[in-house]
């Protein structure tokens, strides 16, 4: 699930059904369709192939992409080819640039997590101490926060050289080093990158 935006200029766009940017979605629920502007996700997954080109993955179709590509979520997580593509938008010119952050899907470590909720609420349960069920649920929880953190650490330092070559830090079209999430310029008027004007409007826009 994430989160869409609209960008809409004041000046450029006018009132009626909004162009949707279908790129990393294929579905979601957009609000104010009559609203016009461009609807753009805030994120979306990839996957790096051999060639070393990104495969969007659109929300929900994840999982069949991937599947079509013959690669698992583990195998795709533990090369080091699984990358959030997070839009940033900037504050110069207004215009979008995808970001790549190497990613993991840690949905292979349901069972591993699922032991560590059985093994530590049996033993609570057998010393007979109170709350078992919360406490390991607590125990599960710091368990996938810490597995999460340790994972990202791994892969950020295993393909270090990937990671480096492929982060952004400026704008594609400008060069501005101001770029940022576009969740983060919600409410501001920003650099329309049609007419130039401070009139391009942030705004949600929806879920995928
Ligand atoms: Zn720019
Ligand atoms: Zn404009």
């Amino acid at each position: 699930m994430g989160d869409l935006y609209r960008l809409s200029c004041e000046k450029c766009d006018s009132a009626g059904a909004a162009e949707i940017s279908f790129e990393g979605f294929v579905g979601g629920v957009i609000t104010g369709t009559e609203q016009g502007g461009r609807i753009v996700t805030g994120s979306y997954l990839a996957f790096l192939d051999e060639n070393d080109e990104f495969v969007i993955l659109p929300h929900p179709l994840e999982s069949s992409r991937l599947a079509a590509l013959n690669v698992t979520w583990t195998q795709a997580s533990f090369r080091g080819r699984l990358f959030l593509v997070v839009n940033m938008i900037c504050r110069e010119c207004g215009a979008i640039t995808g970001s790549p952050r190497i990613h993991h899907s840690i949905s292979a470590g349901c069972l591993l997590g699922l032991s560590v909720l059985l093994v530590s609420y049996l033993l609570l349960w057998w010393y007979q101490i109170k709350f078992a069920l919360f406490i390991s649920m607590a125990i599960l929880f710091a368990f996938l926060v810490c597995a999460d953190w340790t994972i990202s650490r791994w892969l950020k330092s295993r393909y270090r050289a990937r990671v480096l070559k492929l982060s952004k830090r400026c704008c594609d079209q400008c060069g501005s080093l101001e770029i940022d999430f576009i969740g983060k310029c919600r409410g501001e008027r920003l650099i329309c990158p049609q007419c130039g004007e401070r009139s391009l409007k942030v705004e949600f826009g929806g879920i995928s």
